[in-house]
């Protein structure tokens, strides 16, 4: 794997995989899955100051370079590009926005994180011009924002979904779980019990329900929000013929966690026909 500080170094044309670093098997995933598409793979580690919302969170974002190198070589990337800043944010560049779908859930609870979001992967995107990207479904909202970037502004580059890697009780792999005590990472598994208690439902209602009650039962967790929303437009799910998702988010001991998964609920009460 050849380690690069300039875009300059890079070809266009790779599959590409954008991280804030902090790896784990998360992101080996997204390289094992870009490498079966390419055999060049560039893996970018950018710790975008952009979509934090606030100095602190930017701080305590955890940095581990040394294993991030050796887990981005042994998961398939042939390439990984650590830009400065000032490559990324020259003076003149230019901040985009991430639209009304931008400001609702995880947007509305961290004011500016998608504009961020947009801005730094369409500077990404200019500067590397990729053939194919890959983004984690772990983060849905970032997906579906990134897919109407791509359809608006990158109309030859293909962006490729790969499913979240979990922790053997479900707790979704994220870079932020090393920053959970014991106490609050055995807390953390009531994300996962609360989807799959979604899941398990027959109706929309009755999944809406559950997510909430068992959320609730988990004093230490303080949930944002949860909703089934439609995959497709991000729109309330009210039907049973389009593609739901439930999304949650919330708080452990002042670290930030979040989780989807597909749902199949029916928009019937049970009996009622
Ligand atoms: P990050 O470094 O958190 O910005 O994430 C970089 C990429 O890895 C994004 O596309 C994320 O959605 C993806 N990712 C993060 N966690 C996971 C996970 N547990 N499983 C799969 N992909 C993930």
């Amino acid at each position: 794997m050849k380690i690069v500080n300039s875009v300059a170094e890079l070809d266009d044309g790779c599959t590409f995989v954008p991280t804030m670093g902090a790896l784990h098997a998360g992101h080996a995933s997204l390289f094992t899955a870009a490498r079966s598409q390419s055999d060049f793979v560039v893996a970018s580690i950018f710790v975008n100051p952009l979509q934090f919302e606030n100095s602190k969170d930017l701080e305590l974002y955890p940095r581990t370079p040394e294993r991030d190198i050796e887990i981005a070589r042994d998961s398939g990337a042939t390439h990984l590009w650590l830009p400065q800043q000032s490559e990324i944010y020259p003076d003149n560049f230019t901040k985009r926005f991430a639209g009304p779908i931008g400001e609702i859930f995880e947007g509305s609870h961290r004011v500016g994180h998608f504009d961020g979001v947009v801005t730094v992967v369409s500077r990404l995107f200019d500067l590397l011009r990729p053939t194919k990207a890959i983004f984690g479904e772990k983060d849905f909202q970032q997906l579906f924002l990134i897919r109407k970037l791509a359809k608006s502004s990158y109309k030859d580059l293909e962006i490729i979904a790969a499913p979240t890697v979990r922790e053997s009780d479900g707790l979704a792999l994220s870079s932020r779980n090393i920053r959970l005590n014991k106490t609050d990472r055995e807390a953390a598994t009531v994300i996962f019990k609360a989807l799959v208690a979604a899941k398990n439902s027959q109706t929309l209602e009755e999944a809406r329900r559950v997510i909430f009650e068992i959320s609730s039962q988990e004093p230490l967790f303080k949930l944002d929000y949860a909703e089934i929303i439609n995959e497709g437009n991000f729109a309330i799910a009210t039907q049973s013929t389009l593609k739901q998702r439930a999304i949650i988010a919330g708080w452990l001991n002042g670290v930030r966690l979040i989780d989807n998964m597909e749902m199949n609920l029916s928009s019937e009460t049970p009996g009622a026909r």
